[in-house]
């Protein structure tokens, strides 16, 4: 079975800061995605050779809601960039991109406990839509903290994580790790019992893993990105615990 491999538009790219863009695609018939979501973002090129060419494909997290009409994918564009984000750096409204294997591995959770993103720069688009959903339903989730490290002190997506007292939504952001750590510590030990979801690089989820860990949390309170057959490297044994969707 051939599979489902989605090409659609891009309808406007939103410079969220000097480095940082989101571009917003059209969504193609029948297509839908849960909050937290991942796809693989292709350029045009990539199924044109034998094999996919991997430098034309990379995963991205949607960091839209399906109810804003659009998809959208954040990603920061360095001076210094692969080449794939070399080609972002110039692509035009109209471009058509390629999306396809889209899945969430971090919905949001409600169950009745507190939830806490812990997130490195851009790894914030990947909690929005969950952010979105809280802001905009009913929910059984008491209350949510946001967190986000970025040393360049240009931080994305302000508009949504900001402090709503009514709402029990706080959003913090920090410029340094150590600033970053001691909230963590700060937070776990006010809440051993909340839900931690975790956005970064490899390192990023393994340093803050272990942090919770110190403090008692269980590996079922841990969110992370990662197929089951990941797990185990970031969870050890007790991966066989996470439930994975
Ligand atoms: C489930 C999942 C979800 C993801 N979601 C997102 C997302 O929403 N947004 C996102 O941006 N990424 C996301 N990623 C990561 C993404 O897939 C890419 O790995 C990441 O953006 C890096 O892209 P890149 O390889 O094109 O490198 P780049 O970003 O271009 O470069 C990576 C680093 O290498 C340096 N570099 C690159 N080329 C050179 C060079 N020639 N000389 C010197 N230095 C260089 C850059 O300065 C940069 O520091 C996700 C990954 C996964 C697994």
């Amino acid at each position: 079975m051939q599979r489902r491999i989605d090409w659609a538009k891009i309808n406007k790219i939103v410079e969220e800061t000097p480095e940082v863009k989101t571009f917003l695609i059209d969504v193609p018939e029948d297509f839908t995605w849960e909050e937290g979501a991942h796809t693989h973002f292709a350029l045009k090129g990539f199924n044109e050779g034998e094999g996919p060419n991997r430098e034309l494909i990379r995963h991205m997290s949607i960091s839209t809601l399906p109810n804003e009409g659009a998809i959208g994918i954040t990603t920061r564009i360095k001076e210094l960039c692969s080449e794939f984000k070399s080609i972002l750096k110039t692509i035009e409204i109209g471009t058509e991109v390629a999306l396809f294997k889209t899945h969430s591995n971090m919905p949001l959770k409600e169950e009745g406990k507190n939830i806490y993103f812990l997130t490195a720069g851009v790894g914030i688009a990947t909690v929005r839509p969950l952010a979105l959903k809280y802001l905009q339903n009913d929910t059984n989730v008491p209350s949510i903290h946001s967190l986000n490290v970025d040393s360049s002190a240009q931080y994305v997506f302000t508009d949504v994580f900001t402090t709503n007292e009514e709402k029990n939504f706080t959003a913090q952001y920090v410029n340094s790790r150590d600033a970053f750590y001691a909230e963590v510590t700060r937070l776990v030990q006010a809440d051993k019992d909340g839900i931690y979801y975790i956005v970064g690089s490899n390192d990023f989820l393994k340093e803050n893993i272990a942090l919770l860990r110190e403090h008692g949390v269980e590996t079922s309170q841990m969110m992370i990105d990662k197929r089951a057959s990941f797990l185990e490297e970031f969870f050890g044994a007790e991966a066989a615990n996470v439930e994975v969707k």
